[in-house]
């Protein structure tokens, strides 16, 4: 059998939130023929955006915020570095973090999903990326191509169509992968507050039993908070006054009193591990191919690394999309982000569990110990930074 078909393009993305966009602007800096679908493109305007902060915010690793400023869409402004973590169990259990311990400026940056997002849309226009607004309506595969049918009828044929369209992938679904969806009958909430007292660039985690409650620095005397808890709906229903102070009480008041800056919002926390990350002519990257508990700060890292890991393999091939290169990402990626998902669940059962005599002792005790062995932590701090 020969391929004696046409190619509209080498690569569809489907979705161009921050990992399908990413992945479009690499391999357009390829030289690939790339085109993005995305049904609802965003705000790309600076100075609109820069009028307010966005709740959702990311802690990006250095080893991600390194691939971001070569793709160079790494912003200059609305950054905030971290150079601390304090982490607080729920019975006198601490371990602390420190950037300057492994000698390195910071562990992590904190910035706004909406603003790099925008960065990374003006760097797609800039470069002339060809992008459709729109939701697809059928796909089809053969052992050569992917052809994607639109809303709109038109239709595009490509070596490899890869699904960046988030947690509830309508891509994924088409093609008949099936997801282990895990609830954690929790939510989390996320606002932006003002502070009373400095961060210095600390971020701070308090387990408190089931709840998880992270306070993340930002630029501006502000802090963003992720409350991962079974009662959110008791929290969200809080006048905004009252809602800041359950948080400061929450947080012991580390940076003093709070003030609401954003409105709050809540997502549904659950595990999803789909069977398969890819199949014919199809790979899936970022929340399409994975979701993490937030306690981490890691889900987007993974994306992102999934980014770098399928754009490293097409760089190295000409047969774009062949099954031993998809099944060579798929093997690449399974181990890192069955650890990140094994890892954040496994802590989060820690915590929430109350069940076993002396169980609440033990994952204190194991903070302060693990806070004790600047081996384990070193090497725990190298590994969140993707290093
Ligand atoms: C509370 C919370 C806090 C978090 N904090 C962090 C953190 O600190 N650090 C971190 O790394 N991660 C964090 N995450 C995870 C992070 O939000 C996700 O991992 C990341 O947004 C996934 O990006 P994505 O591009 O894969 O998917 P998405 O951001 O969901 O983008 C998918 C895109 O596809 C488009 N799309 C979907 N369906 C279609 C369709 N049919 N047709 C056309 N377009 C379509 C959508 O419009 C969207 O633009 C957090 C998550 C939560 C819930």
């Amino acid at each position: 059998m020969s391929n004696n078909q046409q190619y509209d393009f080498d690569v569809t993305i489907l979705g161009g939130g921050l990992v399908g966009a990413t992945l479009a602007l690499a391999l357009h800096q390829q030289g690939k023929k790339v085109l993005l679908l995305e049904k609802k493109p965003p705000q790309t305007s600076l100075s609109i955006l820069s009028q307010s902060w966005d709740a959702r915010i990311y802690a990006v690793s250095p080893a991600n915020q390194q691939f971001l400023s070569k793709l160079d869409v790494w912003p200059a402004e609305r950054v905030q570095a971290v150079s601390s973590m304090q982490v607080f169990g729920d019975d006198h259990g601490y371990i602390s973090f420190e950037a300057s311990s492994v000698k390195v400026p910071c562990l992590n940056y904190m910035l706004e999903n909406r603003y790099l997002l925008a960065k990374i849309w003006l760097a797609l226009a800039e470069n002339g990326v060809m992008v459709a607004e729109s939701r697809p309506r059928s796909v089809k595969t053969d052992i050569w191509s992917a052809q994607i049918t639109l809303e709109n009828n038109e239709s595009y044929r490509s070596q490899l169509l890869v699904g960046a369209d988030g947690a509830n992938s309508w891509l994924r679904e088409q093609v008949g992968i099936e997801v282990i969806a895990s609830p954690y009958q929790q939510q989390a909430i996320v606002a932006n507050f003002s502070i009373a007292e400095p961060h210095q660039g600390c971020a701070y985690q308090w387990f408190r039993g089931g709840d998880i409650l992270a306070y993340l620095p930002l630029p501006q005397q502000q802090i963003s908070i992720v409350w991962s808890t079974a009662n959110a709906e008791k929290l969200t229903m809080l006048a905004e006054k009252d809602f800041a102070w359950q948080v400061a009480q929450a947080g012991q008041f580390k940076l003093g009193e709070l003030t609401s800056t954003t409105p709050m919002f809540t997502f549904d926390l659950i595990k999803r591990q789909p069977k398969t990350v890819i199949s014919q002519r199809v790979a899936l990257i970022g929340d399409a191919a994975h979701t993490v508990h937030p306690l981490a700060g890691q889900g987007v890292n993974l994306g992102f690394a999934d980014v770098q890991c399928l754009s490293n393999l097409l760089a190295q091939t000409s047969d774009i999309g062949s099954w031993s290169l998809l099944r060579q990402y798929q093997r690449s990626r399974l181990l890192a982000v069955r650890m990140m998902q094994h890892g954040c669940d496994g802590l989060f059962r820690l915590f929430a569990n109350d069940d076993l005599p002396g169980i609440g002792w033990l994952r204190n005790q194991g903070l302060n110990l693990v806070d004790c062995s600047w081996m384990i932590k070193n090497r725990l701090i190298r590994q969140a930074m993707g290093l």
